[in-house]
């Protein structure tokens, strides 16, 4: 192998390449240390060299030289995923995606970008050319690139309205560069996406993305508090119903989290409080505030056009999705979460379910997502992690009542999905990554078909813990 690493980066000395050994360690890392099950098996996981292309034609060249010389090749946007989606398993190239970074185009209601720009940049770039923003956003929005959303990432902030990734329309077109002699360029809209999109680059390098936009707003970010859970969880649900109410982010944390986890708001909360955190279009605060009047049992706590916090907050969706398990994560390390789907038509009753059972070992943190037009949520719970027999129980208490995880302790596509063979990736990646060198160790089709799923899957050419 170090041959063909020596002869791979030979061919690409004149590009951007890395040569700091702890600059490449820090460029083989992402948010994997989140779980503690990933944390044990990835934590010495190194590539042996970073690339910085500036371009597409550079894109192609690192591909093409690394398929003439066998070397693996792990994209990266800014390393933000949290499944160890941007670790290079098997070591080889690491191609940092950091230079790509220009929105090149912005129309009204779309706009062209390279994938390695932020998403508040593309944000700030809409807003200034048009009064546009993405739909949607991870909450990792300051952070990580467009790129890494898309192939990485599942949906996020504006979710609630515009569901997610997924759905068609919530991604125009994606520019393709295949990993073979001579790379191709494809290009991919409409049922074609879901070949590349949320395949954590190992089908294809995305270089070019168009994405949908919407008006931009200067959002009311709120915090709502209840002293029942299950009365946040109604509010929240016919609020994200309500048609004629805009909002962008609807989620509850079941109390103590907002009391026990959230620094600056735990001074205006306390040990019993169930918080629900909102963003809602400013041209509808009559109407939303309608709506909280009609519910005594909702008390509006904060509100980011008109409070007298002291330290205020920070933007409302740095507490929701994954910004929650960081911040609990902070307070205390043996905090954990889990991924879950309480779908239509019973998951208000699966979530009380599971908070019968698993509270406070469990605790609900709940996003409103739209699906399929209707109001559902994507439980991010966090768990008082104690081992992981422990966990794989509590994964299973969530699957035999019938709510769905996503099982955020896998490094794979299809364990970290919904435990099957996406056959459109699949035939794609047997025509774009001949040779398998594409982010090695992630999809389980391509390396074991008959994989069972019973136990965690585990590549057999992850680099051995001696090479750390
Ligand atoms: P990376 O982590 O660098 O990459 C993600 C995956 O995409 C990797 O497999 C990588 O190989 C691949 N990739 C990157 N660029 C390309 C490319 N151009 N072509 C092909 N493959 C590529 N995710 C959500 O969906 N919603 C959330 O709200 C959310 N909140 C988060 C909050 C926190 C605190 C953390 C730590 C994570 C969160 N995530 C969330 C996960 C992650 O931050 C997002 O998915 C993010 O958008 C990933 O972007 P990135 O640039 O960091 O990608």
């Amino acid at each position: 192998m170090q041959d063909r690493i020596a002869a791979a980066k030979a061919a690409l000395a004149h590009l951007d390449i890395e040569e700091k050994d702890s600059a490449i360690k820090a460029a083989s890392r992402d948010f994997f240390w989140y779980s503690p099950v990933l944390k044990d098996r990835l934590d010495h996981v190194t590539a042996d060299f970073v690339v910085r292309p500036r371009n597409e034609a550079e894109v192609i060249e690192i591909l093409k030289a690394c398929y003439a010389h066998d070397v693996p090749v792990t994209t990266r946007g800014s390393g933000t995923g949290n499944y160890g989606q941007a670790m290079p398993l098997e070591g080889g190239c690491v191609m940092h995606l950091r230079h790509m970074d220009k929105v090149r185009e912005i129309q009204p209601g779309r706009v062209i970008c390279e994938p390695g720009v932020l998403l508040k940049d593309v944000d700030a770039a809409c807003k200034d050319h048009s009064g546009q923003e993405l739909r949607m956003f991870s909450s990792t929005w300051a952070t990580a690139t467009i790129g890494g959303f898309i192939a990485g990432g599942s949906g996020g902030v504006g979710s609630c309205t515009w569901g997610s990734l997924r759905d068609l329309g919530n991604i125009i077109r994606l520019r393709v560069v295949t990993m073979e002699a001579d790379p191709r360029v494809v290009e991919f809209r409409g049922e074609e996406i879901a070949r590349v999109s949320h395949a954590y680059g190992t089908n294809g390098i995305i270089t070019e993305v168009e994405m949908p936009l919407a008006p931009a707003y200067d959002w009311v970010e709120m915090f709502v508090a209840f002293d029942n859970f299950m009365e946040a969880v109604h509010y929240t649900e016919q609020l994200a119903k309500e048609d004629g109410i805009l909002i962008k982010l609807a989620n509850i944390f079941e109390a103590p989290v907002a009391h026990d986890y959230f620094q600056r708001v735990k001074p205006h909360v306390d040990p019993g409080t169930n918080l629900v955190g909102l963003m809602v279009a400013p041209q509808s605060m009559d109407g939303f505030q309608t709506f909280t009047g009609r519910r005594p049992e909702a008390t509006v706590i904060y509100r980011s056009d008109d409070n007298n916090w002291e330290r205020g907050p920070g933007p409302v969706f740095e507490y929701g999705w994954n910004h929650t398990t960081l911040r609990a994560l902070k307070v205390d390390p043996s905090v954990t979460y889990l991924q879950v789907r309480f779908g239509y038509p019973n998951h208000i009753e699966l979530i009380e379910q599971m908070r019968d059972a698993l509270s406070p070992e469990v605790l609900h943190h709940l996003e409103a997502l739209r699906e399929n037009g209707k109001v559902i949520f994507a439980g991010l719970s966090l768990v008082k992690f104690t081992t992981e027999e422990r966990l794989n129980e509590i994964v299973k208490i969530h699957e035999d009542a019938g709510a769905m995880v996503f099982n955020p302790h896998r490094y794979t596509l299809e364990e970290g999905g919904r435990q099957s063979v996406d056959d459109r990736q699949l035939a794609f990646k047997k025509e774009s990554d001949p040779k398998g060198l594409l982010n090695p160790g992630k999809m389980i089709a391509w390396d074991d078909p008959d994989f069972s799923f019973d136990d965690m899957y585990a590549y057999p050419k992850l680099q051995p813990l001696t090479e750390a």
